[in-house]
């Protein structure tokens, strides 16, 4: 392959561009990580990661995929057999889902159309209608990164307490973390689970578990078996700044400076940006003549838009043209949206202008793949973007 002058434009909704800042963090020497220097490092991040979470109570840092935190969630806190009521919002939803059922759970499965999030009148109606408290944990993602649908968290947390049902709340914000406003404590969320990829600006390969009081209480009685997604030994050896294992050590300095640029950006600026952007998008999306498939305004997603094609239309075809004429990456459509619809994430590293390249090579995609584009979406973008000015 040839050199392709540029930067290539990696707007699929994670793994995200990754900011130089965080890439030379990363190219430091790998130090023991017993010793003195990475327990400083250690207690710094384990500290200061809690931020991003808005929880005061311990995260657990893994070298593993957001896949790893969903299945460290689940067997830290479940016993095998426990019923655990899911939503079928998407892909990752779905994802999740089979592994609770490999792992030998009982999965209260409710059926969705893949363009709504969890509605929290739902979630009542099955709490409610558990009398004996059969259900033990409510699983929901909160941003469906498969549609760009956000499930609206806090609303699901009261319907799980005007149903007064016991059951531990588990979330995964694996595409919302670093970009749609969070907040663990304030939300009682028991089990927050993360990654690296995505709002973090980091490359693949960390993922999180943010652990709430009620979650360790189940932790010490959940039966399912676990090893090495454990948290007793890891926040054993966190105390002291150190893991049980050789930790990610490079991740970990690129962590430590992702965390610095999201607090000097300040994360209320750096949500407000999210939004903006990801309306700018809509605004190009209904100009191009195109449906959103997020089908409530009130979830549409701050990081990634799903916009689906015209019957006929191939959306890989689009997303081919696109990558080989402009170098540029688009979210495919995932299991039974392939083909209907491209993704465009909108997340991490991101400002107007790169938003504006990214709308850019959609538009001239669109055009070159014979799609009906009934005005400039670029244009409708840009417009939006001098309107509404750059949060201060
Ligand atoms: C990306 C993603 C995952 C999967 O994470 P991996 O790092 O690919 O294992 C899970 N849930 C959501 C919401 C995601 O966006």
């Amino acid at each position: 392959m040839s050199y392709r002058a540029g930067r290539h434009f990696l707007q699929i909704p994670g793994p995200t561009n990754v900011p130089d800042r965080v890439l030379r963090a990363m190219a430091q020497p790998t130090i023991d990580h017993r010793g003195p220097e990475f327990k400083a490092l250690g207690r710094e991040l384990l500290d200061g990661v809690r931020e991003v979470f808005r929880t005061t109570r311990p995260v657990v840092i893994y070298p593993a995929s957001g896949t790893g935190a969903w299945e460290a969630a689940l067997v830290n806190v479940l016993s095998p057999g426990d019923r655990v009521l899911m939503f079928e919002t998407g892909h990752f939803a779905t994802l999740w889902k089979q592994i609770a059922e490999r792992l030998g759970l009982d999965v209260e499965w409710v059926p969705g159309d893949w363009r709504r999030g969890v509605d929290p009148a739902q979630v009542e109606a099955h709490l409610q209608e558990d009398r004996g408290h059969a259900i033990k944990a409510v699983c929901v993602v909160h941003n469906e990164t498969s549609t760009g649908v956000a499930s609206r968290i806090p609303a699901i947390r009261h319907a799980i307490d005007h149903a007064r049902h016991p059951a531990l709340y588990l979330v995964d914000t694996i595409s919302s973390l670093g970009s749609i406003d969070y907040r663990h404590d304030e939300w009682s969320v028991d089990v927050t689970v993360g990654a690296s990829q995505k709002g973090l600006m980091l490359p693949p390969g960390l993922s999180f578990n943010a652990v709430g009081g009620k979650a360790l209480a189940a932790h010490g009685r959940a039966t399912l078996p676990r090893a090495y997604w454990d948290w007793s030994p890891v926040l054993a050896a966190n105390e002291k700044g150190f893991f049980p294992y050789t930790p990610a050590t490079n991740l970990l300095y690129g962590l430590k400076e992702a965390l610095a640029m999201l607090r000097e950006e300040g994360l209320p600026q750096v949500f407000a940006r999210h939004a903006r952007h990801a309306e700018a998008t809509r605004r190009a999306v209904r100009a191009w003549g195109l449906e959103i498939l997020c089908a409530d305004p009130r979830e549409y997603s701050a990081s990634i838009t799903a916009v689906m094609t015209p019957p006929g239309h191939d959306a890989d075809r689009l997303r081919k043209v696109v990558l080989d004429r402009f170098d540029m990456s688009l979210g495919v459509g995932l299991a039974k949206l392939a083909g209907a619809v491209f993704r465009i994430g909108h997340l991490g590293d991101l400002n107007d202008l790169s938003l504006l390249g990214t709308l850019a090579g959609v538009e001239m995609g669109l055009r070159l793949s014979a799609m009906p584009v009934a005005a400039s979406g670029v244009e409708a973008a840009m417009r939006h973007l001098e309107e509404r000015a750059r949060p201060a």
